[in-house]
């Protein structure tokens, strides 16, 4: 028996009955973003790994066991991208978008990260990405959160709350992490392995941990909220009161860190409890440093992430009903001269009722056949022409939902026959009735 192909572990395909969400999600956030004024830009999947090690940091669960890195034909080191923030950092320096401009910026598509694949967690995954270059001050914090907040409102999602925190600067966090070395090694005895090799490379993540058996020594560590420096802790207490002006729920959460280095001041997450364990759907926060990081000019910059596979989840657990759009009509053709005239006239419908669509039978079949298929395809109206129809110049149009009247038409009158029923307007531009 010869092996059966099938897709890598964690990477799926999204069957044709799941697009109907992710478009609406897609089709939503394209039209929010350019109301906020958000521009999209799209950079490659692939990146030097030299990116990402620089940017996420190396000490991060991401770069040291998630990604896909491979050497090319070349000999260069490249990777898969895990995320898009660095990818559009790198972009914008290289094409000097930063030059005396800020930048308000979006772009989505598939990430990649080597993880245990489970419910909401795949190798494989889709974000919607949103990033503000040149923004020092807390008012765009909360812009691009509104962004995200008004994205849950037009999908109908509710069961997401907001959780916020400050990082300080590089300087304070570096006292604040000597602080909380200091304090984990006292209690090295309640720590987990993961937790023990965090302490050595990144012990800011054991507050990060997931273990419950680690909670009771996390609470007790000491909170970066209280080891702020004076201008972050302004920023912050800005950020909030905005927040709270802009109509925003949100929690301080004083425990809130994130999985990669390069975040300073403004960090925030929106969970959710429908989705059980994989509980976190758009995460972000403000990175002052890294576009100087990278070789550019020094620029702030905030942004965030979502996971589409985790908001389309949101939205099945919500009952949200997305709806595939199925071409209005159906063209049954029936005998050699109908087939032939048919290409022209399904043309013509569409030309006429852009949008409303029209599936024209393809592969001939008897009538019987045809109707059939008209019925399968969720079309509301068939419209019917066999040699006899084409003689005569006239089409019979039948409906297919509610009373199946049928009335014949001339061909020439189809466009606003057919708009009629269907309780449409006809495209102005090309209701000539070729
Ligand atoms: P988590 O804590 O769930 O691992 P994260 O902090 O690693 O999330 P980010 O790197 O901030 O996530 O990515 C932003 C968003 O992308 C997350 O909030 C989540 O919705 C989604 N996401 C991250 N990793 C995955 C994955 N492996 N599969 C599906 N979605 C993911
Ligand atoms: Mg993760």
């Amino acid at each position: 028996m010869k092996d059966k192909l099938q897709a890598v572990r964690g990477m799926n395909d999204l069957l044709t009955d799941q697009l109907p969400w992710w478009q609406l999600v897609e089709r939503s956030a394209c039209t929010l973003f350019a109301d906020y004024g958000y521009q999209e830009l799209r950079v490659p999947l692939v990146e030097r790994t030299e990116l990402f090690k620089r940017s996420i940091g190396e000490h991060t669960d991401i770069v040291e066991k998630e990604m896909y890195s491979f050497e090319d034909r070349g000999g260069d080191s490249l990777s898969l991208r895990p995320e898009a923030t660095a990818g559009l950092v790198r972009a914008a320096i290289e094409h000097g978008l930063l030059h005396n401009q800020k930048q308000r910026l979006w772009t989505s598509g598939p990430m990649f990260r080597h993880e245990r694949p489970q419910q909401g967690r795949y190798r494989q995954f889709h974000q919607i990405d949103c990033e503000a270059f040149g923004y020092e001050g807390p008012d765009v914090d909360v812009e691009v959160i509104q962004i995200s907040a008004r994205l849950w409102r037009m999908l109908g999602i509710t069961d997401v709350r907001l959780r916020v925190n400050s990082l300080g600067t590089p300087e304070s966090r570096r006292q604040y992490r000597a602080l909380l070395v200091a304090y984990f090694e006292r209690h090295r005895a309640a720590l987990d392995a993961d937790s023990l090799r965090r302490l050595e490379s990144n012990p800011m993540r054991i507050l990060d941990s997931k273990n419950p058996a680690m909670q009771e020594a996390i609470a007790g560590a000491p909170a970066l909220a209280d080891h702020l420096d004076p201008d972050s802790r302004a920023h912050f207490e800005r950020f909030c009161d905005l927040l709270g002006a802009g109509g925003i729920p949100y929690e301080v959460d004083p425990r809130l860190v994130r999985g990669l280095d390069y975040y300073t001041r403004t960090v925030f997450e929106w969970t959710t409890t429908a989705l059980g364990t994989q509980d976190a759907v758009c995460s972000g926060g403000r990175y002052d440093g890294l576009v100087a990081q990278l070789g550019g000019d020094p620029t702030p910059a905030i942004g965030w992430a979502l996971g589409i596979e985790r908001i389309v989840g949101l939205m099945q657990a919500a009952g949200k009903a997305a709806d595939a759009t199925v071409p209005a009509v159906y063209l049954v053709l029936s005998g050699d001269r109908a087939e032939r005239a048919g290409l022209a006239i399904a043309e013509r419908l569409r030309d006429a009722l852009p949008g409303a669509g029209c599936l024209a039978n393809m592969g001939g079949g008897s009538l019987k056949s045809q109707m059939k298929r008209a019925d399968k395809s969720g079309a509301q109206l068939a419209l019917i022409i066999g040699d006899d129809e084409i003689a005569r110049g006239s089409a019979a149009v039948r409906k297919l939902r509610g009373d199946a009247s049928q009335q014949d038409c001339p061909l020439h009158e189809l466009p606003e026959r057919i708009a009629a029923l269907l309780g449409r307007k006809l495209n102005s531009r090309s209701d000539d009735g070729r």
